[in-house]
């Protein structure tokens, strides 16, 4: 069984969702309640009881100085940024939409930065309007961003996104060192922050994004260490004081069952340092990271429900309503360069006897919609709910919603 048993105050939990009777709970409701009370499958299903664990958790073991922001792109269903709204420092957006999400939240556009490459020239205006930080990419985008100022009559607020100098190993997607799209090279840095004091905009620091789905603490640590390095370098040649600076983020969640959760006592005690460092070189300078998966990935769940059961040459087939267009990550799709199960179960058969090798597919006409292959799991029947766990981020709006025009899936937040 993939999914392990932990005892918790008395109770099972399945990767952090407790155990009712023979049913997986969701909010506190056995999972085939939930599928009644949403009226539809599949959907995807967040904890806020999680989300909210888990900002408590990053608070217990981060250094108390660490301002710490949401990245939106994980997870942008709009009761979902509402609900972290009120327990993070500040959110990152990436395009206009999601901007809009976050300031419907209520959230003081000073506690929101807006990174991202190809930011078009009204989604700029309309950062710049709503006096959010824009952490710039290229020289192009500057001279935008001011004119949208001088239009307006506003003082745009600006960061410098820098593609870093050094490149990481071992983290599972890079998003800086070498040529990139991403940030402006740090050799060009210094070009762009004279150009920066020359215009009419308020500099508000540095955002160095380094990687993503890290989960080891050593590489989190260097990567931070190395970022400040770099970042006190670059404030010599500053138009001002920094006011902020972003560490990045990259924290990693388990996905498989051969990754292990990232020891957050120690990825806190590995940040001090660098926390440290900062602060007492530049007092003035807020030190940040920004997270996306590590809020949300683990508090939701997607679910679909068996609508066949086939048996091919001796393997067997649960053959759901969901599949690759609501969840192209679970089927290794999602940029993954080895195709490996997430964490599967059969949501209302917990504590199911017979278990039995299956596969879990969706309905689309390809082979690549293979939600689970070859999984031991109890024995499943049409009408079965199947639950994929860590699918809290990069799930409903990182799918091809409209491959074959099944639509999308529902998504609630209980
Ligand atoms: C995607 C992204 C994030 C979030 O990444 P996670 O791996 O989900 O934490 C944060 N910051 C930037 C700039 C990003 O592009």
């Amino acid at each position: 069984m993939n999914a392990p048993l932990t005892a918790d105050t008395g109770a099972f939990r399945v990767h952090g969702f407790p155990v009712l009777g023979d049913e997986l709970g969701v909010g506190g409701v056995p999972l085939s309640r939930l599928a009644a009370r949403v009226g539809r499958t599949p959907f995807y299903a967040y904890d806020r009881g999680l989300l909210s664990e888990r900002v408590a958790a990053l608070r217990a073991h981060l250094p108390a100085a660490v301002h710490l922001s949401y990245a939106v792109k994980a997870n942008p269903m709009p009761a979902v940024v509402q609900h972290l709204a009120r327990l993070v420092d500040g959110c990152d957006v990436a395009s206009a939409g999601e901007l809009a999400t976050v300031l419907d939240t209520g959230m003081d556009p000073g506690r929101v930065s807006f990174a991202g490459p190809g930011k078009k020239s009204d989604e700029l205006a309309q950062a710049v309007a709503a006096g959010v930080t824009i952490n710039v990419e290229s020289p192009a985008e500057l001279e935008e961003i001011a004119r949208h100022g001088d239009r307006l009559g506003i003082t745009p607020r600006v960061a410098v996104r820098v593609n870093p100098d050094f490149e990481l190993r071992g983290s599972g997607m890079r998003m800086g060192g070498g040529a990139k799209q991403f940030g402006v090279d740090a050799e060009a840095v210094p070009a762009l922050l004279a150009r920066i004091g020359a215009l009419d905009l308020t500099f508000v620091g540095f955002h160095c994004y380094w990687g993503s789905q890290a989960l080891r603490p050593a590489l989190i640590r260097e990567a931070q260490e190395k970022s400040v390095e770099l970042i006190l370098r670059l404030t010599d040649d500053a138009p001002g004081a920094p006011e902020m600076v972003n560490l990045g983020g990259g924290f990693g969640i388990p996905y498989h069952d051969k990754d292990t959760p990232l020891p957050l006592a120690e990825v806190g005690e590995g940040m001090a340092g660098a926390v440290e460092r900062l602060t007492t070189a530049l007092p003035d300078a807020r030190p940040g990271i920004e997270l996306g998966r590590y809020l949300v990935g683990e508090a939701g769940v997607y679910v679909c429900r068996v609508v066949d059961r086939k048996v091919s040459r001796g393997q067997v087939f649960l053959v759901t309503d969901g599949g690759l267009h609501h969840h192209l990550a679970a089927t290794g799709n999602f940029g993954q360069v080895l195709r490996r199960n997430y964490p599967v179960a059969i949501g209302t058969r917990m504590t199911g006897n017979g278990i039995e090798t299956q596969s879990v597919v969706g309905c689309l006409c390809t082979p690549l919609d293979l939600l689970a292959d070859r999984v031991e799991l109890p024995r499943a029947d049409v009408g079965d709910l199947v639950v994929i766990f860590q699918s809290g981020a990069y799930g409903a709006t990182a799918s091809p919603a409209g491959f074959l025009g099944h639509g999308g899936p529902a998504e609630v937040l209980v």
